[in-house]
This record gives structure tokens, sequence and C-alpha cells, in this order.
């Protein structure tokens, strides 16, 4: 596996992990020290995209890489986060354990992601996607992100909560109200 952004043939493992029925790994450039992921994985874990057309593409990690970056582009993102929504998207495909899944679904899924992420990216993402043909439906789209912002939460407040019953349970053992921040 050669070096994506410099092609050198020699890179190091920095990271490994299983992932369903195949393993990931992240690897680092033993010339330009970029970082890169690799996945290896039986050959019937093989996935195929319907396109609009009914055409069948293999699917192409690759492909929903780019397409999530162009819409991350110069956003206030940490370093990594689009690998990473593209790895959990990717494990979620597998996951699924089809052999062919409608490329709208993945489209939905980069949505749904985005949408939780970074709202400028959202509705970049979302007007190539879902093609905007005229500021309308843009409009509309960003009404739609405005009105259901309350249910959104913001990439601040996104620490995992206690479950209400562990809670109820953690203030009756100690028989004090904690007051959470
Ligand atoms: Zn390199």
């Amino acid at each position: 596996m050669n070096c994506p952004y410099c092609g050198y043939y020699d890179s190091k493992v920095v990271d490994s992990r299983d992932v369903n029925n195949g393993i990931r790994r992240r690897r680092q450039c033993l010339r330009c020290n970029s970082r890169f992921t690799t996945y290896e994985r039986p050959q019937s874990a093989s996935l195929f995209v319907i396109k609009k057309d009914e055409r069948r593409e293999q699917f192409d990690r690759n492909k929903l890489l780019t397409g999530i970056h162009k819409a991350c582009e110069k956003r206030p993102l940490p370093t990594g986060t689009v690998d990473k929504l593209a790895d959990d998207i990717e494990a979620e495909l597998y996951r699924l354990g089809k052999v062919e899944i409608l490329g709208a679904i993945i489209g939905d899924m980069v949505m749904e992601r985005l949408k939780s992420l970074d709202y400028i990216a959202y509705i970049r993402f979302a007007s190539v996607y879902r093609e905007f043909t005229d500021i309308t439906a843009l409009k509309q789209a960003v009404d739609t992100l405005v009105s259901s912002e309350a249910e959104i939460p913001s990439p601040t407040s996104q620490l995992p909560l206690l479950p209400s019953e562990q809670l109820g349970g953690t203030v009756r053992r100690q028989g004090r109200v904690r007051k959470r921040k």
C-alpha cells in the first residue's frame, strides 16, 4: 500500500483494530509522515452502491471521503473528524451486511452526521447531494435546519448523559441531590 499523499512504498502501523469482519489500520508514511487508513477484509464483504440510474458501482471509501471533505472544507473541525466520519459510515454500511445498498441511503447517513457536526458543512453537502437547483430549495433546507435547531445538540453539548434511571439511583443511594453542571 503506497502512501496516498506522496506515493512512498513503506509505512508503519500506528493503530490497528477489529472492525466487523475485518481489520482497520492507521498507517503513517515513513517519508512524509502523513497518516492514512487501510482496511483488510475478506473479499465477500464487497459492497455495491446502487446509483440513481440503477447502475451498480463498487463502494469506494475515497469517493465518500472526497464528498465529505468538500463539504467540510475550511470549516473549524478538529483534524481527523472527516476521516472518522467516513470510518463510522463505512463500518455501519458493512455492519448492515448487505451486498447492495442505495446511494441515497449513504447520502442520508452522511447528512445525518453532518447535521450534528456542522450546519454549514451539512448545507453544503445537501446542496450537492440533494441537487438544489434554485435558491428556494436552499432556503427551505436552511429553514428546516433553523426550526429544528432546538432538537439538535450543539457540538459543545454532546457529552453522553447518564440514563435518567441511573441518575435517580445514584441520588437515592447517596441521600442527597447532586447539582449537575
Ligand atoms: Zn507519504
